[in-house]
């Protein structure tokens, strides 16, 4: 039974219908576009950044939630941690299993690596698990990776770094066909085309989907894909501390089983932050769409160890996002380190 607050707002909803079907929004203007944004978007308000104190980005502005975490004290002290006997001894140690974590341990496990997946939550409770709309591809006749390149530069207010989008969009056709060959069942026509549709400022049709469940649908077959080859995956478990060896190179992890807060070392010749973003963070009490998991971890043991990344660029704009990490950008890894394509 509805209650009855529900109950008139279903009636409301009823009786603007018809009025709703015939109405034709006029477009924004660019100003309207910007005076929007100026006073809602969360991006936008500069009052409500911190410039950071300490650290490898020492004087950028940053959101204040975000500055109070990267500028905490950490959960444990040295003497808490035994590293001298590691629970966990890996080629790769993968933190966080959604879409990039799962494809950066099958592809470094299709290299012959000793893989592991350390995740917070459970494989796919992730981000990846939700998004619906699809995934772009300039892989069509009529497109190209110039043209992608332009749509997402343009849709990035001109902030993205090129070369890191140039990589994402020539590498895009063949992350498609790597995930198609994995098993990922995207819409195809009778004669099994792939059926590419518009996303947000596409010039060209070049949206690869699955139903309106195209995130579940390329989980679901990494996960599969993660099972199938028995990579080991510890769950429930979150990395809190990176380790780092005498040169400052990450050499593993210290663990924490959420359940019982038992501390383990994980130790790894390369360690490659696949934790997603930041939306549970919930700046400025923003709502969100995210998943629980998505706490800007990977950008606080990052800069914990020393990296730096982008503050202006990425707060001060929208940046479009790899989705998934394509096969060949997993050969192009940093030998020791690595960041999620999130704080790129
Ligand atoms: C509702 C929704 C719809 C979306 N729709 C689209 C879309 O249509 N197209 C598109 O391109 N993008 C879409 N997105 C964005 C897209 O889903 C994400 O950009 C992408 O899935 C991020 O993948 P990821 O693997 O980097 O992060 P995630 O999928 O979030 O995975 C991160 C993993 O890391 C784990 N983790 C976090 N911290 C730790 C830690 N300290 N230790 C261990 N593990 C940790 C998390 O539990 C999680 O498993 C959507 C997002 C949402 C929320």
């Amino acid at each position: 039974m509805y209650s009855k607050k529900f109950q008139k707002s279903l009636a409301a909803v009823e009786a603007a219908r018809e009025a709703n079907i015939a109405l034709e929004p006029r477009r924004m203007t660019a100003q309207e576009k910007t005076d929007l944004l100026a006073a809602y978007h969360p991006d936008y308000k500069q009052d409500e950044f911190e410039t950071l104190v300490i650290g490898p980005n020492k004087g950028d502005k940053v959101p204040k939630e975000l500055a109070a975490t990267l500028q905490a004290h950490s959960r444990i002290t040295p003497e808490s941690v035994d590293l001298s006997t590691p629970d966990y001894d890996v080629d790769v140690l993968v933190i966080g299993a959604g879409g990039a974590g799962t494809s950066a341990a099958i592809e470094a496990h299709e290299a012959g690596a000793n893989v592991m997946i350390v995740t917070k939550l459970r494989m796919g409770d992730a981000n990846t698990m939700m998004a619906e709309g699809g995934i772009q591809a300039a892989d069509k006749p009529n497109d190209s990776p110039a043209i992608h390149f332009v749509d997402a530069f343009g849709g990035g207010h001109f902030a993205a770094k090129r070369e890191l989008l140039q990589r994402l969009v020539c590498e895009a056709p063949e992350a498609i066909q790597w995930l198609s060959e994995l098993g990922v069942e995207f819409d195809k026509t009778e004669d099994g085309t792939m059926v590419t549709t518009h996303g947000g400022g596409t010039s060209r049709k070049r949206m690869h989907a699955a139903k309106d469940y195209s995130g579940a649908e390329i989980m679901r077959t990494l996960r599969d894909e993660v099972l199938n080859r028995n990579i080991p995956v510890v769950d429930f478990t979150s990395a809190i501390e990176l380790i780092l060896d005498e040169n400052g190179n990450a050499a593993g992890a210290v663990l924490m089983n959420m359940e019982t807060k038992e501390l383990l070392v994980a130790k790894a010749k390369t360690v490659i932050i696949a934790t997603g973003g930041a939306g549970r963070m919930h700046y400025q009490g923003f709502p969100t769409s995210n998943h629980y998991g998505a706490t800007a971890d990977g950008l606080v043991l990052g800069y914990r160890a020393g990296a730096n990344f982008f503050t202006q660029k990425l707060f001060s704009t929208i940046l479009p996002e790899p989705l998934i990490p394509s096969r060949s950008s997993a050969r192009w890894l940093p030998k020791r380190y690595v960041l999620s394509a999130q704080s790129l």
